[in-house]
């Protein structure tokens, strides 16, 4: 197919592709699917090899958050019986930790509900980061505390936070359909406060809100333009209790066209599959780490994943390997870059920057509200009628917040 040849010689020099090349990955049919992976999969492995990198979450507040971000399960008002609690100490989000880290994971991902951290909460974060890099000093500690102020990126850059995340989440356009309580640019701005202070940035999106391919291509290509280090891509998690509960539009085909999409448009960028893997790839997961290098181990914020040791099983049997703390995740030009301070460009690609996003879906894109359903109907939607795996979904009972042992 021209369309995959001409896109893997973009992705392997990383040259941006077309709208309409990145829209024509989206509308491959499933007999055309393994070629879309295994052109993509030249390209991931270009710039990543066989590895993949384990990420660990850790919930240090979850729920009662007062947004009303329509995807979250831990918005105000959510009726989907997560675990609720305020901030963890730092020795027992350390301790947390230590369970992702001892399963493999190089990097701990601490998240926080709410707006915004108060400079309280900041200083705590410090101290929780503190007490994880006493125990693992190789550890990469990335914080997702929502919108930040003036002067917090830097102090979290000072705390020893290598990484903030903030996820763009869906596209400009239909940005508002999904959040009222704040804005695109909101998100935007804070993701280029994370770069400005140093921070490696990651920001993402959620798959299954209804949205249309543009809007998916349209998200994707101003997360090239902001130009994050990672990039993770969450399939939403239909909760029972929330408004999207009836949102079931992606199936394993569908995931499997996004992450292609989205890594020839971002080829040397940290992909990582997020929340909804388990429930939406199943078992084409494997098939995933073709197009993505980077996952998260165990569970997710405030939902169940897969096991941990099924997790690292699949990365063995499927013919990759889990990449080591000594390892740089980054391609040389990147890890430069950010090494460099060339990551605080604010904006405008090209420099090996990023820009993540927020607190909550990085986990699981969960709950939605009722705004989504005009999403749904405004796309005219390309939603394939997804499987309804309500029997995948569960709610998180064990790990942070409770007194079980962790996943991982
Ligand atoms: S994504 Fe973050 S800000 Fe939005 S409702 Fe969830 S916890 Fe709150």
């Amino acid at each position: 197919m021209d369309l995959l040849k001409t896109l893997v010689d973009k992705g392997l020099q990383r040259e941006l592709p077309t709208r309409d090349e990145a829209l024509a990955v989206l509308a491959t049919s499933d007999d055309e699917l393994l070629d879309v992976v295994a052109a993509a999969g030249k390209v991931r492995r270009e710039w990543f090899g066989r590895r993949v990198k384990l990420n660990y979450l850790v919930n240090l507040k979850s729920g009662l958050c007062p947004e009303d971000c329509s995807y979250c399960s831990q918005r105000l008002g959510s009726d989907t019986g997560i675990l609720k609690y305020t901030w963890l100490k730092p020795e027992e989000a350390s301790q947390a930790a230590a369970a992702g880290v001892s399963g493999g994971a190089k990097r701990v991902c601490l998240v926080a509900s709410g707006r915004g951290p108060t400079d309280r909460d900041v200083e705590r974060v410090g101290r929780t980061i503190e007490a994880i890099k006493e125990q693992n000093e190789d550890i990469e500690v990335c914080a997702c505390l929502g919108l930040l102020s003036a002067g917090q990126a830097e102090r979290l850059r000072a705390a020893g936070a290598d990484a903030y995340n903030h996820n763009l989440n869906t596209s400009e356009a239909t940005y508002g359909g999904i959040t009222t309580t704040h804005t695109y640019a909101d998100r935007v701005d804070t993701v280029q406060q994370a770069q400005a202070a140093g921070m490696s940035a990651c920001s993402g999106l959620i798959a299954g809100m209804g949205e249309s391919d543009e809007d998916l291509v349209d998200v994707v290509f101003s997360l090239r333009e902001l130009d994050p280090d990672s990039v993770p891509v969450n399939f939403l998690i239909p909760f029972e209790g929330t408004p999207l509960a009836k949102e079931w539009n992606l199936t394993p085909q569908r995931c499997l066209r996004i992450l292609a999409m989205v890594r020839f448009v971002c080829p040397d960028v940290e992909v990582r599959i997020a929340g909804g893997r388990e429930v939406h790839l199943r078992t084409m997961q494997p098939l995933a780490l073709h197009l993505a290098n980077s996952i998260f181990l165990g569970d997710y914020l405030t939902s169940e994943g897969q096991e941990g040791k099924a997790d690292l099983a699949m990365i063995e049997d499927a013919g990759f390997e889990v990449e080591g703390a000594d390892t740089t995740t980054l391609p040389e030009h990147r890890a430069d870059a950010l090494a460099g301070g060339c990551g605080g460009h604010g904006g405008g690609g090209g420099c090996g920057g990023h820009g993540s996003g927020g607190c909550g879906p990085c986990g699981d894109g969960s709950a939605v509200a009722e705004p989504a359903a005009e999403t749904v109907a405004a796309a005219g939607s390309a939603a394939d009628p997804g499987e309804v795996r309500t029997d995948l979904v569960a709610v998180r009972r064990r790990g942070a917040g409770t007194d079980l042992p962790p996943n991982a």
